[in-house]
């Protein structure tokens, strides 16, 4: 029940990783040699965490930033009315400069968020939102959105 807001980035590189990441091998350029580097190697990466005995290791794809922000449904709803985007639907996708302007005219106009205090009624917690939060929020939109239009790519969310 989560909205993450993110770009398509070209990977950065390729390793070879234990599940739990301790067992890491050597950045690859190309995903084929990783794959090589796997099937050949499969068994140097047994770290000694029985997570790790049954799970294989995989091809972990590296980008150069990992800008993603994650928000709940429902801050995500209060997050995309204040950038004039349709609130019904939770997915979409938005170019750089389209969604850094919304960003900036949002951060421009919109009073400081007060938040929501935590309520629980009947068992439901709703977990409210922190003083500040609408701004904290906006603020990593930006430096998403800068990193699009600098790299030429789209917002994409859902
Ligand atoms: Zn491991």
């Amino acid at each position: 029940m989560s909205v993450t807001f993110f770009v398509e980035q070209t990977p950065s590189g390729y390793q070879v990783t234990c599940e739990c990441g301790e067992l890491k091998s050597n950045m690859f350029n190309n995903v084929e040699h990783a794959y090589s580097e796997l099937n050949d190697n499969r068994f140097n990466y047994l770290c000694g965490n029985h997570m790790c005995d049954v799970l294989y290791a995989f091809v972990d794809v590296q980008y150069v930033a990992n800008l993603d922000v994650n928000v709940s449904n429902i801050n995500a709803r209060r997050l995309l009315g204040t950038l004039g985007f349709d609130t019904e639907d939770l997915s979409g996708s938005s170019e750089g400069d389209d969604f850094v302007g919304r960003v900036l005219l949002a951060l421009a106009l919109e009073p400081e968020d007060e938040g929501v205090p935590i309520v629980e009624q009947q068992g439901f917690v709703d977990c409210g939102r922190p003083h500040g939060y609408l701004q904290a929020r906006l603020g990593e939109l930006q430096t998403l959105g800068e990193y699009a239009f600098n790299n030429s790519l789209q917002i994409h969310w859902g």
